[in-house]
């Protein structure tokens, strides 16, 4: 083999003897261990997603002990002018009963001797089944009036 010829080998094999150096010197590059993801928090609750505002609260009821004591409602008094009052001829004292218009009044009557009265003796006013839902004057009248069983 000539100088010639050996340089043209040395050059042809000089090539792929240095890639096989680098090949074989490099660091070995391994592929990227899957990584394990941190388990995720769970999602947030409504307490920590409000606003720091005043919370809205429902009241609470009363005490059971407290609805029993509570005191009765006071029911409206009856309006002398209201129509059905008017169409009756209620007048909270009867001394201003219209005796022309309503012949069945007579001295003496009045819705506390009254069979709808639901007052207690001695008040001055109580509810009447006529008017629901209303008072009327102990000492008023309407052209209703039934006798009370044990007055009069
Ligand atoms: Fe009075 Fe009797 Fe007439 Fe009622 S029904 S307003 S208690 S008189």
């Amino acid at each position: 083999m000539s100088n010639i010829q050996t340089r043209r080998r040395f050059i042809e094999v000089v090539p792929f003897v240095g890639i096989g150096m680098l090949a074989a010197c490099s660091p070995k590059v391994e592929p990227p261990a899957p990584t394990v993801s941190a388990p995720q928090s769970p999602p947030p609750t409504a307490a920590v997603l409000e606003p720091a505002s005043a919370p809205v609260v429902a009241p609470a009821p009363p005490p059971a002990e407290v609805v029993q004591n509570a005191a009765p409602a006071v029911l409206p008094m009856v309006d002398e002018k209201a129509i059905q009052a008017v169409a009756l001829g209620y007048v909270a004292d009867s001394a201003r009963a219209d005796k022309v218009k309503f012949s069945t009044y007579a001295p003496g009557r009045q819705c506390s001797g009254c069979a709808l009265y639901q007052g207690k003796a001695g008040e001055a006013s109580g509810p009447c089944l006529i008017f629901a839902g209303k008072q009327v004057v102990a000492k008023g009248w309407c052209s209703s009036w039934p006798k009370k069983p044990d007055s009069d």
